[in-house]
């Protein structure tokens, strides 16, 4: 199973930038990094995408998926949806020119209706086929992210599974990220009768056993793959059960652990290699 670094575990760690993630993360051996989306910016407020192209390039480690394209879904008014169409009209000629594939999109949170799940669900099919219509040309693809917190609308396996089947597109699958999975509950067995084929991200972390539903169950709590307390086994093997793709896949490590960003870029993405490495061979080989 291929590796990679996503850019939110280093993100706040002393000499942070696009170019240390990424020769930390080639030097440590990963072969994919997710690329996220303010550390994008900055790169591009000083260089050109042709910049970024020429690295990958020349090295082994490659762009897996972009981290991510936030809040895509119940927007009330015609405004607000086309500027998530104009981000992503403004996106796709950078993944283009990189040769990045994958789009994590973030469904909203805290909105101020009482939304059921089936509007939640009509409204994110509806935006996710708009998307799709935008990057399904360029052979990008979008992995729709639930969120594992009370406060985002999508945020259990299941309701994300449901509305990425009714998208039925080859181009439109999800993301599931163990830290989600737990937070909120989600149901392993789910996991194991759906089409593994619709889980086209993977993102490894670990949780400390706080309660269900906890407000400070938040990203603060996650920890690197293996060191909580999240029953990996089960998670593991419902995913191999239902056909997910481990060679296709990359297993990509995401934390956002305050006490991670102390540690300097290279001690981080080293550990987050380490650690990844050691959770795939252990629930994977
Ligand atoms: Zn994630």
């Amino acid at each position: 199973m291929k590796l990679c670094f996503n850019q939110g575990s280093s993100d706040h760690c002393k000499g942070h930038s696009m170019m240390a993630d990424l020769e930390a993360a080639e030097r440590y051996g990963f072969d994919y990094i997710d690329l996220r989306f303010d550390v994008l910016d900055d790169y591009l407020k000083g260089h050109t995408a042709e910049e970024l192209a020429a690295w990958f390039g020349s090295h082994h480690l490659k762009p897996s998926s972009y981290s991510g394209l936030l809040f895509f879904n119940w927007k009330r008014t015609d405004e607000e949806k086309q500027k998530v169409f104009d981000e992503l009209n403004r996106l796709i000629p950078i993944f283009n020119t990189i040769g990045l594939r994958t789009i994590a999109v973030i469904p909203s949170c805290d909105i101020k209706e009482h939304a059921s799940i089936e509007e939640i669900k009509d409204d994110a099919v509806w935006m996710l086929n708009r998307m799709a219509d935008l990057c399904e040309p360029h052979g990008i693809s979008l992995a729709l992210e639930f969120i594992g917190m009370g406060s985002f609308t999508i945020n259990r396996f299941d309701t994300a599974y449901d509305i990425v089947t009714a998208v039925n597109r080859d181009s439109v699958g999800m993301a599931v990220d163990l830290f989600h999975f737990y937070a909120m509950a989600s149901n392993p067995a789910d996991v194991a009768a759906c089409d593994g084929k619709k889980i086209i991200n993977l993102h490894l972390n670990d949780a400390e056993g706080l309660p269900i539903g906890a407000p400070y169950l938040d990203d603060s709590k996650r920890l690197w793959p293996g060191d909580g307390c999240i029953d990996k086994k089960a998670v593991t093997d419902a995913l191999k059960a239902c056909g997910f793709d481990t060679d296709a896949i990359p297993a990509a490590v995401e934390v956002f652990r305050p006490e991670y960003y102390g540690l300097t870029v290279d001690e981080n993405v080293k550990t987050a290699y380490e650690k990844t490495k050691a959770f795939v061979e252990r629930y994977f080989s």
